[in-house]
């Protein structure tokens, strides 16, 4: 089939987060929680698509961060911890946002997200704020007491803080190097919003990179380079993209220096990330709160000193997101308008769909066995049915880089179609070249 790309129907539409937030949900990217029950609070679940998306998302930073360098290893800890840790840390004290009621209608605001009156109800009666923790609070064992108090982690940083001499025990690592972890972190948000951006359940991709003192100024600079060009790098276009460094008195008790990475939202520029140095803070609270010495010594100089830390620190879901709004468009072939995904290959659910032209029962062999030969290397989809133009139409929707179409002379001549996404242009290969034809264009 003739189909030629025109150029796309406008930049971005008005209404884009409506767009994506329905995508999402038609395609099977994210489902409200609950949704049989009415849903739950503003938690989502990851859909069939979404799934393998954020996962995209989540190994395209562990590449970076952990698998193409020598200098950073791995860590997976515990989500339930314990009150001590948070005690040491200060977030049992200072892990608070400040919270206001409206007298008038009783929502209740992040004071520092609104402007002196309630956006529900537009009056200006509101409280005075006070601090609210956003740790979530249970019990550990059948008893529900002090004694037994546990937190849902808020953040994966300190399980590398508290894991640090069992880290440079067992792989004697020494400064400059890193401990990376990604998984789910729980804060009890005042007003989780915007979708997926801020929820009270969310995945993070952190990094506490430990330096010589002297060294750590180096250290930031580069970190907030490397984490910028990873945004890019995978698709983000560059005018969507800024570093915002804090202003001193934003800045965090323990920091010496903070930058966000921000992307600019249907509601403007907000964080995906924030890299900071966090100095020596972590690791002298909790050798101070524990006894335990976490410190490097230096055996070839017989120095000893507690390393600073770099912390870039990343939202998965929220990243996942901004790569979603980035991606969306619309455009139109041959005379029909299309909704595209333009996720670069690396974070598409899918990277090839095989397509049989029909479902008439003898293509269909043929087909399985091309899907059991690209199965191997990359996430496939199986389409059979409906018109071939209808099932490109739903593979350009989520991002779907390649089809592969099997048609009637494939059966002769043992060669198919490769139509590119986001030109639609077709290419004819043999079965026998294919693996490696898909493998050059996805670089693996
Ligand atoms: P904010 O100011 O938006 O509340 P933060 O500065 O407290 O965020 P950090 O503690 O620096 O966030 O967390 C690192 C990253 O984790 C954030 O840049 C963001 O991508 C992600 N993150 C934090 N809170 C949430 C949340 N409630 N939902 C989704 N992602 C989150």
């Amino acid at each position: 089939m003739t189909e030629e790309p025109a150029d796309q129907l406008d930049d971005q539409p008005n209404d884009l987060m409506e767009r994506v937030v329905n995508l999402c949900k038609r395609r099977g990217f994210i489902f409200p929680s609950a949704e049989i029950y009415g849903g739950f609070r503003s938690t989502y679940d990851y859909g069939p698509l979404g799934t393998l998306m954020l996962r995209n998302v989540k190994d395209a930073w562990w590449r970076a961060m952990v698998q193409c360098r020598d200098d950073v290893v791995a860590l997976d800890a515990a989500i339930l911890s314990a009150p001590k840790i948070w005690e040491a840390s200060g977030h049992l004290s200072n892990f608070t946002d400040p919270l206001v009621d409206c007298r008038n209608c009783h929502e209740r605001w992040r004071a520092d997200k609104i402007e002196g009156v309630c956006p529900n109800c537009g009056s200006a009666d509101l409280t005075e704020a006070r601090a609210f923790n956003l740790m979530f609070k249970t019990f550990a064992g059948p008893v529900e007491e002090d004694a037994t108090v546990a937190y849902l982690r808020p953040e994966t940083a300190q399980g590398m803080f508290v894991n640090f001499v069992n880290v440079l025990q067992t792989t004697r690592k020494k400064p400059p190097f890193g401990i990376a972890q990604v998984g789910k972190s729980f804060r009890n948000e005042i007003t989780p919003q915007n979708f997926v951006f801020r929820t009270r359940e969310f995945e993070q991709m952190e990094m506490e990179y430990f330096v010589p003192p002297d060294e750590a100024p180096k250290w930031f600079e580069y970190w907030l380079d490397e984490r910028f060009r990873w945004y890019l790098d995978l698709g983000i276009p560059p005018e969507k993209l800024r570093l915002r460094h804090h202003d001193p008195d934003e800045l965090s008790h323990y920091s010496a220096g903070t930058a966000d990475v921000e992307f600019l939202f249907p509601w403007g520029w907000d964080e995906l990330e924030g890299i900071a140095n966090r100095t020596d803070f972590d690791l002298l609270a909790h050798a101070a709160a524990s006894g335990e010495k976490l410190e490097y010594f230096d055996q070839a100089s017989g120095e000893r000193y507690v390393p600073y830390v770099i912390e870039p620190a990343a939202g998965a879901t929220r990243t996942m997101m901004a790569f979603l709004l980035a991606a969306y468009d619309e455009d139109e072939v041959g005379g029909e308008k299309r909704t595209i995904l333009r996720l670069d290959p690396r974070l598409a659910p899918y990277q090839v769909a095989v397509l049989p032209l029909s479902k008439n029962h003898t293509l269909v062999p043929l087909s399985r066995e091309v899907l059991g030969l690209l199965q191997p290397i990359c996430m496939c989809d199986l389409d059979l049915t409906q018109s071939i133009g209808k099932r490109y139409r739903r593979q350009d929707e989520v991002g779907t880089p390649y089809c592969v179409t099997i048609d009637f002379e494939s059966l002769e001549d043992r060669a198919v179609t490769v139509r590119e996404r986001d030109s639609t242009e077709q290419v004819r290969v043999p079965i026998d070249a294919l693996v490696a034809e898909i493998r050059g264009r996805l670089g693996r």
